[in-house]
């Protein structure tokens, strides 16, 4: 029952004696389920059975392996696992959201969440609040209006690795009924549990670092479980719901209904049964091989990366090295308290020079892979501003230090010394 993290990565959510008593989680490959009769199908509709399947857009047992593994490792209430990283943080922004309102945000986060935060969700009616530095609690409280839904923030900030401070978010959103959304996919659960630290709704690019081999784009919402969305500022947990309805049962509202896991039913079937951004069952097969080895994956990656900030740190072509774990930032408190483990495998750097430097160093990497990804197997390098957060204004990339120069790196389980290489040519 209290198994540990490397225990539950391995055999969480998974029971062999429901699928043949296979050891490894098998791919259901296949859309619906076999109803049998008119009276299993009746039972199936009243919720008397429950565990069943009927069409994999609502439900899937291999998804569903991988949704309950993310959710224990995480300590929620429940998850669900979606097409990409980008669908996650939509559905879990519409939920909280829709209908209207606003939302509180940092400027450094992803280059796709900024936009759609800017650019798309406002044609949705919700519209976004940005703070230079998510953790000036005096700046995000004065943000917060009547109609503000939430804060979001990234736990570890892509790509300079700025750390949020959970704890102290939460409770200054929780004093104002409103919930924390935390964005951890550069940690992934091994490094970082921000359900733990108080935060309500966590979002996965679980294409990260939690596949680890850059082959399948998925995303997961997991629902902490203790916001109380039954509350006027909510009404889509408050209104009738038609797929709640049962003989017999007067209030069908979601937080009547589902109690703790209003949210992530609630998510599960109107988002995910609805927009229909699903996850396929082999893509969730990858997710799941993935995990198992995420702790190795993981802390050897971290080691690696920190050997590599240090060089960098004194390479003369080297103007500054983002990287908060290095424990010589203004946020080394944080790290402490949140990441006694490390922040992760992924940070940035300046090269000083010109344009044609940063060009010249792409074009002759070695062992890294010039692209658009992170938390591979594999070491990646990119320059954020031309390609990650290209979609981001100019001046607001350069308020985030996101500057021409910048370069990302996310380290991969090549041998280290080979890796330093990177940066003694050139
Ligand atoms: C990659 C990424 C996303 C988007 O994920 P996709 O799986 O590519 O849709 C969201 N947030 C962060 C922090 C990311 O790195």
């Amino acid at each position: 029952m209290s198994n540990k993290f490397d225990t539950k990565k391995i055999h969480a959510g998974y029971v062999p004696e429901d699928h043949n008593y296979s050891a490894t989680v098998p791919i259901y490959q296949n859309v619906a389920f076999d109803l049998d009769s008119t009276a299993r199908t009746k039972k199936i509709l009243a919720g008397e059975l429950p565990g069943s399947y009927t069409y994999s857009r609502v439900a899937n047992p291999t998804v569903d392996v991988f949704e309950k593994r993310i959710n224990e490792l995480d300590g929620g209430v429940g998850a669900v696992a979606v097409g990409s990283g980008m669908a996650a943080i939509t559905d879990a922004v519409l939920n909280t959201a829709e209908g209207g309102g606003r939302i509180i945000a940092p400027l450094d986060i992803y280059g796709a969440t900024l936009d759609e935060f800017r650019t798309l969700f406002p044609k949705f009616g919700i519209y976004t609040d940005f703070v230079e530095n998510i953790n000036n609690f005096d700046q995000v409280e004065k943000l917060i209006k009547p109609d503000t839904k939430a804060i979001y923030a990234e736990s570890v900030s892509n790509p300079i690795t700025n750390i949020a401070d959970v704890e102290g978010l939460a409770k200054l959103a929780h004093s104002h009924n409103i919930p924390l959304i935390i964005d951890n996919t550069f940690p992934t659960p091994y490094l970082f549990n921000p359900i733990k630290h108080g935060a309500d709704v966590v979002v996965y690019s679980s294409t990260k670092g939690i596949n680890g081999h850059g082959n399948a784009v998925s995303g997961i919402v997991v629902d902490g479980g203790h916001f109380n969305w039954g509350q006027d500022k909510f009404p889509q947990f408050l209104e009738p719901e038609i797929t709640l309805k049962q003989p017999g049962r007067k209030d069908t509202s979601f937080a009547a209904v589902c109690g703790k896991a209003a949210f992530i039913q609630r998510l599960r079937t109107k988002y995910l049964r609805l927009f229909g951004a699903v996850l396929s069952p082999f893509d969730a097969y990858l997710e799941l091989l993935g995990l198992e080895t995420i702790s190795e994956r993981i802390s050897k990656e971290v080691a690696t990366s920190l050997k590599l900030a240090h060089f960098l740190e004194r390479n003369t072509h080297v103007e500054k090295v983002y990287h908060s774990g290095l424990l010589n930032t203004d946020q080394k408190d944080l790290v402490k308290k949140y990441f006694p483990r490390g922040i992760g495998t992924i940070f940035s750097f300046k090269l000083k020079g010109t344009q044609e430097n940063v060009n010249k160093l792409l074009d002759s990497v070695k062992v890294f892979t010039y692209l658009p990804n992170v938390g591979d197997n594999r070491s990646l390098i990119v320059n954020p501003s031309d390609v990650t957060h290209r979609e981001v204004p100019k001046d607001e990339l350069t308020k985030e230090n996101v500057t021409f120069n910048l370069l990302r790196l996310s380290i991969g389980l090549e041998d280290a010394d080979d890796l330093v290489a990177l940066g003694s040519s050139n």
